[in-house]
């Protein structure tokens, strides 16, 4: 049985609504064993004629049978599939692989049909040594002569082992001597294969010929016998295999850094579009925290993006809730009397100075003063203020030896008696400015903490059954349960002695209601005031009810219901409420008490809108020019196809390979990124990134870049493969 058989075969091209025959009305069959001639002028249609009979081309009349199997119901995958099983095709211009070595070449095949390297290598070799090209087998295609190229190609049809090789005009492109060589190579083939050649030149290949074929005009001119052959055994039912997965990702990788050119230019461009992607993230995540930590709010007076109030279910914090508070990871510091970061205080010389701030606890100044010196006594204080503050900027030095003292908040008293000094001044040029802040002493906050509380909280005295709303004041020289009141009030009492009588202070919070019953026990005037309470200005503080500081403490009950938690990066704000969270405080961050205008909002959108579009454009920037370097890919991916790698295969190698770029061009971006990290290099603009970006980012912006060097594999695979590859293959010929 023939293992090729054509009935009135006719194929004609349509192309531009002209219709022209290939050929028409032919009728051969062919055998194994049998090397076949076919001449003819040129345009007599004996291309069209190989083409149909490998698969590569349709045929539109007649009948052709495949083994005895008839053809005209297979589809395109069926004529894919008889391709890889029956049909080795040799080319004038030989189809290679130029950027591969005569073994990669030869190897590809065998890679392809589902071999390992370790099985291909010695056929591969073996398959060289026949072609007389062993010595040759780790050059590059590209450096060799016509001749050589050739042998590859036929070592390479070879390699794939079909039952058929069809060569068009294998010698075209070759020297008389070279031709014979190649020539007699497909002799030694026809042995035991079929093999159709076509040639112009049929001196050349006359001694070697079986049978020669003459074709004029679309049809058989001459069909005629010219030796005999030996019968050989039918090796028609071959098997194949698909390409393996690991060899499917060696061939990917091998061919993304094959073309050096191309390699860079895909590099250069995947990294633009990481570079720009991760830049322009981190920059929109620059905007996007620098937007939620502007903004105002009427209540607070330190809106730090840093601080985080937190409540204990109504119940005091204790030593043991500082201590876990404090253990958190990004936890800096706690305020324990955070009413005192709202609240602004007045330092004073009562002359010159009057300078506003707020406070902090001395131990949480971490930095070093720009003037001056750190405290040494718990009356010596620091400023931290803005560069261009003009006290304590312009006059600093004068400042640093005045002798000052703090406004009391709640009488708004300057006490000379406890004078205090700003011993050092630290300047700070930070874009977020909360004024002036004054670093003291434990002990001079909790006498504010005092007056804090005093002010917050409601206050009753009961004098005589009446309500009297003098001021409460707190003095050393009174004694424990007892109080001093001013003389004027005696006239309510019985003979104008008020002494034995008693005061009842009740005191209220949002959280606390305290009791105290005191007994009055001096009255003071103008002349007893200072020996009695040590205060000299009597007009100035008549009236006030003066009480031992222990009363007073327990009155304005110094537990810590709301506190403030500070954190090292405010960029981990969010990590560090939840783990508050977890741990049953109520939270809330400074930050989202702010308020932006609708401006900022609009302008929020604007900009999210800009990001997304700059990404679309740049996905078809990059789409566009890898197309373009792509272009030279096109002869690769028919000759793979041509070799038996079906259209998915070459789809996965084509995204194997761009995913190793696009890999590659990622991490070295990350390296770079990792080498700013660590100070070896030192350019600005990742430290944006560096700030702004954390890892499930980095993972988030890798998953998006895969996906567009996916999408680009993807869209241009489906370009490149939607003519067949035969067709591909032709426009070359
Ligand atoms: P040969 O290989 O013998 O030189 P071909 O098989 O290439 O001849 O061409 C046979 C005929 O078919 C010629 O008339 C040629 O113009 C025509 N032909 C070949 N390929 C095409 C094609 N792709 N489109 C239109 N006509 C074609
Ligand atoms: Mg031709």
């Amino acid at each position: 049985m023939s293992i090729i058989k054509l009935k009135n075969v006719s194929k004609f091209y349509y192309s531009k609504g002209v219709i022209t025959s290939g050929f028409s009305k032919i009728n051969l069959s062919f055998d194994m064993g049998e090397f076949v001639a076919i001449t003819g002028e040129s345009g007599s249609g004996k291309s069209t004629l190989l083409n149909v009979i490998s698969g590569l081309d349709s045929y539109d009349e007649g009948e052709m049978y495949i083994n005895g199997e008839e053809t005209s119901h297979y589809t395109e995958k069926d004529f894919e599939d008889y391709r890889r099983k029956y049909v080795g095709n040799i080319f004038q211009n030989f189809n290679l692989v130029n950027s591969y070595t005569v073994y990669q070449n030869v190897e590809l095949v065998l890679l392809l049909n589902g071999k390992s390297k370790k099985e291909s290598k010695k056929e591969v070799l073996d398959l060289l040594k026949k072609v007389d090209l062993y010595k040759f087998r780790n050059t590059k295609v590209s450096k060799l002569s016509g001749g050589q190229k050739q042998r590859v190609a036929i070592a390479r049809a070879l390699a794939k082992d079909t039952p058929i090789i069809i060569a068009d005009e294998p010698t075209g492109n070759l020297d008389s001597r070279s031709a014979k060589g190649v020539i007699k190579l497909l002799n030694e083939i026809s042995k035991y294969k079929l093999v159709i050649v076509v040639t112009h030149n049929f001196e050349q290949v006359e001694e070697y010929v079986t049978r020669k074929i003459k074709m004029h005009d679309g049809r058989i001119l001459e069909d005629k016998k010219i030796k005999d052959i030996e019968s050989i055994e039918d090796k028609a039912n071959q098997t194949y295999k698909n390409i393996t997965t690991i060899n499917k990702f060696k061939l990917g990788i091998r061919n993304a850094f094959n073309i050096i050119p191309k390699f860079v230019l895909i590099m250069l461009v995947y990294l633009f579009i990481t570079v720009s992607i991760i830049s322009e993230y981190a920059t929109f995540k620059e905007q996007e925290y620098i937007e939620s930590k502007s903004g105002n709010n009427y209540v607070f007076n330190n809106n730090s993006d840093k601080r985080i109030i937190i409540k204990n279910n109504n119940t005091p914090f204790n030593e043991k809730d500082y201590e876990n508070i404090t253990s958190l990871d990004n936890v800096d510091y706690i305020i324990k009397n955070d009413l005192l970061l709202d609240t602004k205080i007045n330092i004073t010389d009562n002359e010159n100075y009057w300078i506003n701030g707020s406070v902090n606890n001395i131990e949480n100044f971490k930095d070093k003063v720009d003037i001056g010196r750190l405290p040494k006594s718990s009356n010596e204080i620091i400023a931290e203020t803005n560069i261009d503050d003009y006290y304590l900027n312009d006059q600093a030095e004068d400042i640093l030896n005045k002798t000052l003292y703090i406004q009391n908040l709640y009488t708004a008293e300057i006490k000379k008696s406890s004078p205090i000094k700003i011993v050092g001044i630290k300047y700070k040029k930070s874009i977020q400015d909360y004024g002036t802040i004054f670093y003291m002493s434990e002990e001079l906050i909790d006498k504010f903490a005092l007056e804090l509380s005093q002010i917050y909280s409601d206050i009753n005295i009961l004098f005589k059954d009446k309500y009297i709303d003098n001021h409460i004041i707190s003095n050393e020289k009174v004694p424990k349960g007892e109080t001093y009141i001013s003389n004027d009030l005696s006239y309510q009492c019985k003979n104008e002695n008020c002494s034995d009588e008693h005061i009842l202070i009740e005191t209220l919070n949002i959280y606390t209601k305290e009791n105290l019953d005191l007994k009055i026990t001096k009255m003071y005037n103008k002349q007893n005031m200072q020996s009695l309470l040590d205060i000299s200005d009597f007009d100035e503080n008549n009236g006030n009810i003066y009480i031992n500081p222990d009363d007073y403490n327990n009155l304005f009950n110094k537990e810590n219901y709301q506190i403030s938690v500070f954190v090292k990066d405010p960029l981990k704000l969010e990590n560090t409420i939840s783990a508050l969270k977890n741990m049953n405080y109520q939270t809330l961050a400074l930050k989202d008490t702010l308020v932006s205008s609708s401006i900022v909002q609009a302008l929020k959108i604007l900009k999210t809108t800009v990001t997304i579009i700059l990404c679309i454009v740049l996905f078809f920037i990059s789409y566009f020019v890898i197309k373009v370097i792509l272009k030279s890919r096109n002869k690769y991916f028919s000759t793979i196809r041509m070799l038996g790698a079906t259209k998915k295969i070459s789809k996965q190698l084509l995204i194997i390979e761009l995913l190793t770029v696009s890999n590659l061009a990622f991490f070295s971006f990350m390296l770079v990124i990792y080498l700013n990290s660590i100070n070896i290099i030192n350019i600005k603009f990742i430290h944006t990134i560096l700030t702004y970006l954390k890892f499930s980012d980095y993972l988030l912006l890798y998953i998006i870049l895969i996906m567009m060097s996916y999408l680009i594999s993807q869209k241009f695979s489906k370009k490149l493969f939607k003519n067949s590859a035969m067709s591909t293959l032709r426009e070359e010929i």
